[in-house]
């Protein structure tokens, strides 16, 4: 199986990679190595509960589509949301299936503290767009959902959100079309990496784990 199985669209879930670090992003999406740390583990659970199939229920006045296959011919991106909820509204959009007009708003899901400055609010977006694109309509804010701590987060889509989100993909598609890996630049969140080993082999012979992490927390001070 492969990373991405649309042609040269890209996987939505990768932008939070290409946040966190575009060396990572380009070892899972262009290289297509993959390795499970607890960190992942934890979240695929999650995600694995959230997406129920494409399954759609209605509580109260209120319509919850998990697992919402998405994708945007013009971001060239593809990928699911964890949920999107839909409002009976007149200044919403007739969905298939249903009567009336609804007003959709997707809501991301997270496990631990999410980065509401940097991935998660850019993955969000980028949803969103995908979403305004298939469905014709304007979609203002949405929400991450922080598992850990059992509470949402109104993330507001702003012009620069959405600039942030066209950026990366363009520099993600760039990478991805000719197969470039950027080079290791170690940092801090290193430490939390599921892919250190495969980006680091050195790591096992370089010496002890604290000798590897004062290398890299002098390094970012550099
Ligand atoms: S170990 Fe560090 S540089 Fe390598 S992929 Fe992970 S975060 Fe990026």
């Amino acid at each position: 199986m492969t990373v991405n199985d649309d042609g040269d669209f890209l996987l939505l879930s990768g932008i939070e990679h290409f946040a966190f670090c575009r060396r990572q992003w380009a070892l899972i999406h262009v290289e297509q190595q993959w390795q499970e740390n607890f960190l992942t583990q934890e979240g695929h659970y999650l995600h694995e509960r959230v997406h129920d199939a494409g399954f759609t229920e209605k509580r109260g006045s209120v319509l919850l589509s998990r697992g919402m296959p998405v994708r945007s011919e013009s971001l060239r991106v593809t990928g699911s949301c964890d949920m999107v909820e839909m409002d009976a509204s007149e200044n919403g959009v007739p969905i298939q299936g249903r009567e009336g007009r609804w007003r959709l708003y997707p809501v991301e899901y997270k496990r631990g503290k999410p980065d509401l400055a940097g991935g998660a609010a850019m993955q969000l977006c980028a949803e969103a767009m995908c979403l305004e694109e298939m469905f014709v309509t304007d979609i203002p804010e949405g929400a991450v959902y922080c598992a850990s701590e059992h509470r949402r987060i109104v993330i507001e889509l702003t012009p620069e959100l959405r600039d942030k989100v066209r950026s990366a993909l363009e520099e993600m598609h760039n990478y991805f079309s000719r197969g470039y890996t950027p080079k290791c630049k170690m940092k801090s969140a290193c430490k939390s990496c599921s892919m250190l080993d495969i980006c680091r082999p050195d790591f096992q012979s370089a010496g002890s784990a604290k000798m590897y992490m004062e290398r890299l927390i002098r390094e970012e001070g550099e």
